[in-house]
């Protein structure tokens, strides 16, 4: 997979949902759904598109809908920023299993936020600034 010389990483343009018109955006959401822009991706390939891309921010750099991830200890956004699939731009937030695995008996789950992760995206590429960052050595 060798997409290097196609992508012009370098040349980022701010993107914003509302400079679209509404034409344009439904493209991206279709383009996002039928994979046309999986080549722009910097992730691997455990990445999976949200099921709801329209609740979800397009990246202000690369103008993508994130893909997103879940692993044992947290959770992660993939776009087109970055270097490659390892050095890449990532909002994270924390796992369920790692929510279980922290609480005050170690099972419960009564502090996941399933939606965190699309929270913590959506604030970021509207404000620059992150709600939480992956911390404490927790996740
Ligand atoms: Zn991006």
């Amino acid at each position: 997979m060798s997409n290097e010389e196609l992508n012009p990483a370098s040349c980022q343009t701010a993107v914003r949902r509302s400079a679209l018109s509404r034409s344009n955006y439904m493209r991206k959401v279709v383009r996002y759904y039928n994979g046309e822009d999986d080549w722009k991706y910097k992730c691997i390939d455990t990445y999976e598109k949200v099921k709801n891309a329209q609740a979800w921010e397009l990246c202000p750099n690369c103008g993508l809908f994130p893909k997103v991830w879940e692993f044992d200890n947290g959770r992660a956004t993939a776009c087109g920023c970055g270097e490659n699939q390892y050095e890449k731009f990532t909002v994270f937030a924390e796992s369920i299993m790692s929510v279980c695995k922290n609480s005050h008996n170690g099972q419960s789950a009564i502090d996941y936020d399933l939606d965190a992760l699309r929270k913590n995206w959506n604030h970021w590429a509207k404000t620059g600034e992150f709600l939480f960052t992956r911390g404490n050595g927790r996740w």
